[in-house]
Order: structure tokens, then C-alpha cells, then sequence
């Protein structure tokens, strides 16, 4: 998604992630009676900062690389939200971004508000000690409006536990004292929290169950195909797995395998570990980033980028239940296909809200330096994505709707009702 602005496909819909969550603010804003003014605020992001800095490379030569941290909203408490390092990365992707995250902390009820970080990279070619640099000096241009009371990032696309790291240790260093709370998705001997690295996995594993339930599939022997084999595909696959699903294929950048006989999902995860890449593994076929959409199965999990399932590859997909680890993984023509077809879309702001939920988790416990298990934590996660499902289930049924409509319904309305409530300053 490198261009602001770009459309693909026969239909020419847009895939500007931006364009797409703002067009679908406005249909459910209409839909659901929500006053024009909060409309016109909830379409918007609150704050983007632009950043550009330099950073030293190996080689002695000093680059620029420009970044951003846009805060959606903070409404309901402080803004939230992970941080991106890839090289397409760009202001409109950041602000689409955000705005989920706003959306996402109100479906599941969380008291925070959305954000997202960016910085146009690609860490696959820099080394540890320019990432270090460059996360670093990224840090400080941002710690302006960053802080554990006002917008927390966390790890997303690129960036990891040690990246929070050095988040948590740079903007330390301005303030004189060690400030746990300012990021989420940290290592555990800084205050990090147990079952944070599997969470959003953890809830795309907890929604599908559901999901499966509500559809009457057998979850045990469920087939399911993964696109995308990192934090978020990998641990989907491997808890999907330790369920009884049958995972016959996973894709990453370089392409997809396939064994309708099922993956010994751990031992793949030690195959990207050792060569790179999920390709390659024994037992299986290659094939295409188009074939892995279109194969029969019961569940396919999204989990790479933005706008991959479009109106141009939509009618190929063949999964009873979609459920989208990945942010905006489908386009809005994409979704009204799926809906026609009668296949079950258990959306991002939903499916993948199991890392913003225990890294809320990892906050409340950094304030009071009381951790928790990692037993009590999943616990937790699974009251919280239990009861967040049933209640855009029920939704839905009520309005009719598909899950997508009726979770931004939900949450839109928890942010006005934030609004409303605070009033308008002055
Ligand atoms: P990651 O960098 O760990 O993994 C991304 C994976 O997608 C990699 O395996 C990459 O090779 C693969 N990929 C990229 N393009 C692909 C394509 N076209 N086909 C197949 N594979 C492709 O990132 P992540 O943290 O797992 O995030 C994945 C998605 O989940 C993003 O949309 C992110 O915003 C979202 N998400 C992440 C978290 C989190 O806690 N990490 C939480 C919520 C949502």
C-alpha cells in the first residue's frame, strides 16, 4: 500500500485504507442516527505528527527518514496504538491505522482511544545497531506527544518486544526515571506481561471458536489457511492448531505452502526461524499468495497487511468464516460480496483485538507493579473476547447486518456517547 491513493481491480474501488474507514464512519453514522457533529469529529484523526530525522548507518553515512504517530482520538482515555516499520508505509495507512485502533478499544471496551505509529523502513535490511539508532531518535521526535497518561504505542508490523525496548528505555532517559507504562508489548524483565507475545493470536483463536460454534463447524478438524506467518499468523496457526484445527496452509512475502493433510504448525515455525521463510518446508506444496485464498477450506485468517481480499479476488475465496487478524485486510465492495455469499466475516476491530486487550492488561499492571499469571491473563482475554463477540453477534442479528457493521455500530456509538457526555471544550 505505498501510494496515498490507489485503486485496483474491475470495480476501480478504492484501496486507500484511509478513504475505505472513513466512507464506512459516514454509512454507519447514517445508519445509526449518530449526530452530524460527532460524525464529522469520528472521521478525523485528532493530532498527526510528521517527523523527519536522521539516523547514522553502519557505514558512517547519515540518512533522513521521516515517520509519523497520529493520535485518532482520546476520548475514551488514552490513545492507543502499535508502531509500523515498512518501507510503504505512509500518512494515510498510519491515520487508517488509528482510527481502528479508536474503533477497536470501544467494540471491545476498553478505557482507551486509538493511534498508530509509522516509520518508512525496511528494518529486514538494517542492522541491529540502526534500528537501535533509528528507534531511538524516532522516540525522542515523537516523545512530544507520546507518554504512559496520553498515547502508548506498542509493537505492530516490523517492530517487536525489543524495539518497545528501546522505546521504553529512550523516552526513560529524557524523563531521569524508568517509565514502564509509556509502551506495551515490552519483554518481561521490564515489565512486561505474561501472554502479551500470543495475545492477538489468543483472540483470533477465541473468536473463530465462537464463530465456529455460532456456525455449527466442527471446531476440532476445522480447515483453515493463514496469510501472513508472522506474530499475528503464526500464533493463530499454532493455537488454532493446539485446538484440533487443521491448518493446510500459510503464506509469508515469499509465497504459500500447502498439505491438505494438515502442518505440524511448530515445527514450520522453526523452518521461518532457520531459513526465512515458510517455503520450503517438507511435505508440502508451493504454491501462490492467489491459491492460498482460493482453497476449500472452513476458515481462512488474513494476517499480512491491508486490502488483500478485494473485489477482483473476492468470488475466488471459498472459506465459510473470515477472520481477519490483519488490519483492513478486505475492501468494503470485498465485504459485501462475502455478506452476499452468506460467509461469516468476524472483522479486524474484533478478531484481532486480543493485543490491545492484554496490552491494556500490561499497563494496568505496570502502574501498580503487581503482575499477573499467565493463566489469570488468558483468563481475562477470554471473558473479554467472549463477551465483546456475543455482543456484536447479537447486534447483528438485531440490525441485520454483517459482524463489521454492527462492531463499528458499537463502538462508534461509545465514542459519541464519550462525546456527549464530556461535552465540547471551550
Ligand atoms: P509481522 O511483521 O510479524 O508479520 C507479517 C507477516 O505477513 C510476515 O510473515 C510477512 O512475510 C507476511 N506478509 C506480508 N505481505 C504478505 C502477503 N501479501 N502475503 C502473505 N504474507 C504476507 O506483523 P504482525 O504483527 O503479525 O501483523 C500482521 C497484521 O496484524 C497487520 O495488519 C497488523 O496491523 C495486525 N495486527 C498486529 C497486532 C500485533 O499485536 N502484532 C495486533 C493487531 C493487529
Amino acid at each position: 500500500m505505498s501510494k496515498q491513493t490507489q485503486t485496483v481491480g474491475a470495480t476501480g474501488e478504492t484501496t486507500n485504507p484511509f478513504e475505505m474507514v472513513q466512507q464506512r464512519i459516514d454509512t454507519i453514522c447514517k445508519r445509526g442516527n449518530i449526530p452530524e457533529a460527532a460524525r464529522l469529529r469520528i472521521r478525523e484523526c485528532q493530532r498527526e505528527l510528521t517527523v523527519h530525522f536522521p539516523v547514522r548507518m553502519d557505514d558512517g553515512e547519515i540518512k533522513v527518514f521521516t515517520g509519523y504517530r497520529v493520535q485518532h482520538s482520546d476520548i475514551r482515555g488514552p490513545a492507543k496504538g502499535g508502531i509500523r516499520f515498512h518501507p510503504d508505509v505512509n500518512l494515510d495507512e498510519t491515520k487508517a491505522l488509528a482510527t481502528w485502533m479508536s474503533l477497536k478499544t470501544a467494540v471491545v471496551n476498553i478505557p482507551y482511544g486509538g493511534a498508530k505509529g509509522s516509520v518508512i523502513c525496511n528494518p529486514k535490511t538494517m542492522s541491529l545497531g540502526e534500528l537501535e539508532r533509528l528507534t531511538r531518535r524516532y522516540t525522542n521526535e515523537i516523545s512530544l506527544i507520546i507518554g504512559p497518561e496520553r498515547d502508548i504505542p506498542a509493537p505492530d508490523v516490523g517492530t517487536n518486544p525489543q524495539v518497545m525496548a528501546w522505546v521504553m528505555d529512550t523516552y526513560s532517559m529524557t524523563k531521569g526515571y524508568s517509565i514502564l507504562g509509556v509502551v506495551t508489548g515490552k519483554p518481561l524483565s521490564i515489565g512486561g506481561s505474561k501472554g502479551r507475545g500470543e495475545a492477538t493470536g489468543r483472540g483470533c483463536m477465541l473468536v473463530a471458536k465462537m464463530g465456529a460454534k455460532h456456525l455449527g463447524i466442527n471446531f476440532k478438524g476445522a480447515t483453515v489457511a493463514v496469510q501472513g506467518f508472522g506474530n499475528v499468523g503464526s500464533v493463530s496457526a499454532m493455537l488454532l492448531a493446539r485446538e484440533g484445527c487443521k491448518i493446510i496452509a500459510v503464506s509469508d512475502t515469499k509465497g504459500g505452502i500447502y498439505n491438505p493433510k494438515g502442518l505440524d504448525v511448530e515445527a514450520v515455525i522453526r523452518h521461518k526461524k532457520e531459513t526465512g521463510s515458510v517455503v520450503g518446508f517438507k511435505d508440502t506444496k508451493t504454491i501462490t499468495h492467489a491459491e492460498l485464498l482460493a482453497l476449500e477450506c472452513d476458515m481462512l485468517v488474513p494476517a499480512a497487511l491491508e486490502g488483500e481480499i478485494r473485489a477482483d479476488n473476492v468470488s475466488s475465496i471459498k472459506a465459510k468464516m473470515i477472520v481477519e487478524g490483519a488490519n483492513g485486510p478486505t475492501t468494503p465492495e470485498a465485504d459485501k460480496i462475502l455478506f452476499k455469499n452468506g460467509q461469516f466475516v468476524i472483522p479486524d476491530i474484533l478478531a484481532n483485538a486480543g493485543g490491545v486487550v492484554v496490552s491494556y492488561f500490561e499497563w494496568v499492571q505496570g502502574l501498580q507493579s503487581f503482575f499477573w499469571s499467565e493463566e489469570e491473563v488468558n483468563c481475562k482475554l477470554e471473558v473479554v473476547m467472549n463477551s465483546a463477540f456475543n455482543e456484536i453477534l447479537e447486534a447483528s442479528q438485531r440490525d441485520k447486518t454483517d459482524m463489521r457493521d454492527a462492531a463499528y455500530l458499537v463502538a462508534i456509538k461509545r465514542i459519541e456517547d464519550a462525546m456527549t457526555i464530556r461535552g465540547l471544550y471551550p
